[in-house]
C-alpha cells in the first residue's frame, strides 16, 4: 500500500472509533482488499481479495454497511440491479464511466451535482444526494482480439 492509501486507511478507522465502531481484523482486510482493489468491485471480488471464505460473505456485506454509514463507501449500480462498491474519502463521491461487458470502470473528472442540487432545493428538498453513471462498450471489448 502507498504512504496515501495507508493515511486513507487511518482515515477510515479513526471515523469508525469515533463512532463507537468495534475494529476487527476482517473490518481492517476488508478495508485493505478495496484499497488495493483501487476500482468499483462486486461483493464477491472484495471477499477474495480479503483472502475470507466464502461463507464469509454475510460479513463482507455487514462492513459494507459499515463503511456506507460512515460515508465512505460509494455505492455503484450496474445495469442488470447488481451492485459494486468503491472507497472514497470521507464526504467524497465520484461518476464512473463503466463497461457493460467487462466491467472495468473509470472515474469521470466532473459532477453535475450543484446544479441538480439547485433544483432539489427549488422543489423544497433537503439532504440532497445523487448518483450518476455512464455506461457503454470499452475499447477493448469491442474490438475482441482475433
Ligand atoms: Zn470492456
Ligand atoms: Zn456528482
Amino acid at each position: 500500500m502507498s504512504s496515501l492509501s495507508h493515511s486513507l486507511l487511518e482515515t477510515i478507522l479513526e471515523r469508525m472509533r469515533s463512532k463507537g465502531g468495534r475494529i476487527t481484523q476482517n473490518k481492517i482486510r476488508i478495508i485493505k482488499a478495496l484499497i488495493d482493489l483501487d476500482h468499483p468491485a462486486s461483493a464477491e471480488e472484495i471477499r477474495e481479495q480479503a483472502n475470507l471464505p466464502a461463507t464469509k460473505i454475510v460479513t463482507v456485506y455487514r462492513n459494507l454497511e459499515v463503511l456506507s454509514e460512515i460515508g465512505t463507501l460509494q455505492r455503484v449500480p450496474l445495469e442488470n440491479g447488481t451492485q459494486l462498491f468503491e472507497l472514497t474519502a470521507p464526504g467524497e463521491h465520484y461518476h464512473h464511466l463503466i463497461c457493460r461487458e467487462c466491467h472495468q470502470a473509470e472515474r469521470l473528472d466532473v459532477c453535475l451535482g450543484e446544479e441538480l442540487r439547485g433544483m432539489a432545493e427549488a422543489h423544497g428538498y433537503s439532504k440532497i444526494n445523487h448518483i450518476m453513471e455512464v455506461y457503454g462498450i470499452c475499447e477493448k471489448c469491442d474490438s475482441p482480439a482475433t
